[in-house]
């Protein structure tokens, strides 16, 4: 398919570091280590790792067996976090002209169990995402804390400090993420929240995706994120989608992740999703969560695939890249310094 006009250039609000690192990266990485893979021919491992209609996998079974113990390992220690970070964006600029890009991480996964000393990890990110910048001016980028609903409170408030010490080198934002531990709730986190907003970071959430609306609803009312991840469950709860339209919060939909993992049944389900909420004045952006994961999983794809699959025209898709461009937590404009000095 030719490129069409909407799709010139692109933002993408929702991609995780471990999964935005392409598979032959992965495979340099780990032969520099020494590491040992589950497979031991390049292609063996790209099939082990990668979604694909034909391997699919729930969530939890993903973040088990292949994303924690693969990817978070190998995407762990300054060196390969410098590579990875650097080889995402950079990729995504020459390969999908992605102008913006907000990538996000738990440093606490990529420090070897805290072996490895955050600070090193975080500033190994920042010279990733600086070579980056530097090397393409019209790419904005920005980094996205991630904390953990699995983490203790202590956890996540050490992730947060981290987050506003290195505020003016480019971390924009917290987001909470992982799936659910017993006893987790975001009204525990409002003072934290409160704390970081006042030091300049927007606030974004996983919530929606396999969980209930439960989940989303105490998620607005404890600590009123800009943006909320996924939140595709809320197209079944009205109530929810007028307030989330009052609040103007704008979801970020990962329509491949979502199906990859059955978090989202079929096309059917994700055309009925994205129509309800675009009818339902819902804002919202299409997002790729795992673009090196999921076969034909980059962003321009995504975008080919509802554009092919008529769930969406034009003029919506359209529509949606603006949302995505005007949601975002980077600060610097069109045509201003990427860097952040
Ligand atoms: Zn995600």
């Amino acid at each position: 398919m030719e490129t069409q006009d909407s799709l010139q250039q692109l933002p993408e609000l929702h991609a995780h570091i471990s999964s935005s690192i392409a598979p032959y990266v992965y495979w340099h990485i780990a032969n520099s280590e020494g590491y040992k893979l589950p497979k031991r021919d390049y292609h063996e491992f790209v099939k082990h790792v990668v979604l694909s209609p034909q391997r699919k996998m729930t969530l939890k079974e993903y973040l088990d067996n292949i994303y924690h113990p693969i990817f978070n390992k190998l995407a762990a220690g300054a060196i390969a976090l410098e590579k990875g970070v650097y080889e995402i964006f950079s990729g995504a600029y020459r390969s999908n002209n992605i102008t913006l890009y907000e990538l996000r991480g738990n440093p606490m996964k990529h420090n070897r169990e805290g072996r490895v000393d955050l600070d090193h990890a975080i500033m190994a990110m920042i010279r990733g995402m600086e070579r980056a910048l530097l090397e393409f001016p019209k790419l904005r980028a920005g980094l996205i804390f991630c904390l953990d609903r699995q983490f203790t409170f202590e956890q996540n408030q050490i992730i947060v400090e981290k987050a506003i010490k290195y505020r003016s080198r480019g971390v924009v934002a917290i987001d909470f993420a992982n799936y659910n531990k017993e006893g987790f709730h975001f009204k525990d986190y409002t003072i934290l929240v409160e704390k970081a907003r006042k030091h300049g970071l927007k606030v974004t959430a996983h919530s929606g995706e396999t969980d209930d609306t439960n989940d989303v609803w105490e998620c607005i009312e404890s600590i009123n994120p800009e943006r909320i991840g996924h939140g595709v469950k809320a197209a079944y709860d009205k109530k929810l989608m007028a307030e989330l339209a009052k609040r103007q919060i704008t979801l970020e939909v990962c329509p491949l992740s979502n199906l990859m993992t059955k978090a989202v049944k079929d096309d059917t389900e994700l055309e009925f999703i994205l129509k309800t909420f675009y009818e339902n004045g819902v804002r919202f952006t299409l997002n790729s969560d795992w673009p090196e994961t999921i076969e034909n999983g980059h962003l321009r794809s995504q975008y080919e695939y509802i554009l092919e699959k008529k769930m969406l025209d034009e003029k919506q898709i359209k529509q949606i890249v603006s949302w995505g461009f005007e949601s975002t937590f980077i600060p610097m404009k069109v045509n201003e310094s990427n860097l952040y000095l």
